[in-house]
């Protein structure tokens, strides 16, 4: 089973792959987004720590991301495979993410770096809604749920996150720029890295996906 990896700035489509990469090998999706939102949902210690970081659009740091990484993987589910989805974001992150697979004795075996240009960007992260129970992702203009508003799988209502406001969603671009572009270069140079137009439609890059790990 694939031990891969989503790469992309916000709004590139990662979250959307990840749910049908999902379904098609049966891999746990490892998003860090994910886990830290539920985290402030449940008022725990490392959610009061990571919620203003998030807020703002920043990242959360380093080594709380890391901590919390760490302990998801030591789960049972990811024994034989897995796709990270918004994790490693800085350098560091993925050199502690090396270290980690060389201790479990595994490898990254490829990267799918999603590519979409920043105007899109913008338009693709305001439209956004989402499902506050299953993380299920929609947008108002390309993805709609079949009943406005409500969540397609579970009946919820759906919520924008806070932090996909449009100045909110600048800043985050500008920091992927910053701090997580630079992995494009860490991967590209180990020969693992895939690049895919994040702009053809989300079944075909859905397809390139699969075909590269066929
Ligand atoms: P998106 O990919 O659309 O930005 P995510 O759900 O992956 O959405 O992330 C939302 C926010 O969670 C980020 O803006 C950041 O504050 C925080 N976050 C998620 N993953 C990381 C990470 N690996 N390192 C630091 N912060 C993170």
């Amino acid at each position: 089973m694939p031990k891969i990896m989503l790469l992309g700035p916000p709004g590139s489509g990662k979250g959307t792959q990840a749910r049908v990469i999902k379904e098609d090998f049966g891999i746990p999706v490892i998003a860090t987004g994910d886990l830290l939102r539920k985290n402030i949902a449940e008022r725990t210690a490392l959610g009061r720590a990571a919620g203003s970081y998030m807020e703002a659009g920043g990242l959360v740091p380093d080594y709380l991301v890391v901590d919390l990484f760490v302990s998801r993987l030591a789960e049972d589910d990811t024994k034989s495979g897995w796709l990270l989805d918004g994790f490693p974001r800085t350098v560091p992150q993925a050199d502690a993410l090396d270290k980690l697979l060389e201790e479990r004795g595994e490898k990254l075996e490829r990267v799918f770096l999603l590519e979409v240009p920043k105007g899109l960007l913008i338009r693709r992260i305001t439209g956004r809604r989402v499902c506050p129970v299953c993380n299920s992702v929609y947008h108002i203009d390309s993805m709609p749920p079949k009943e406005p508003g409500i969540c397609d799988f579970d009946g919820a209502a759906l919520i924008t996150r806070d932090d996909d406001d449009e100045e909110t969603a600048e800043n985050r671009i500008d920091i992927y720029n910053e701090l997580t572009s630079p992995l494009v270069d860490y991967y590209e140079s180990r020969g693992v890295l895939t690049k895919i137009d994040g702009t053809i439609g989300t079944e075909r890059v859905e397809q390139k996906i699969r075909a590269t790990l066929a």
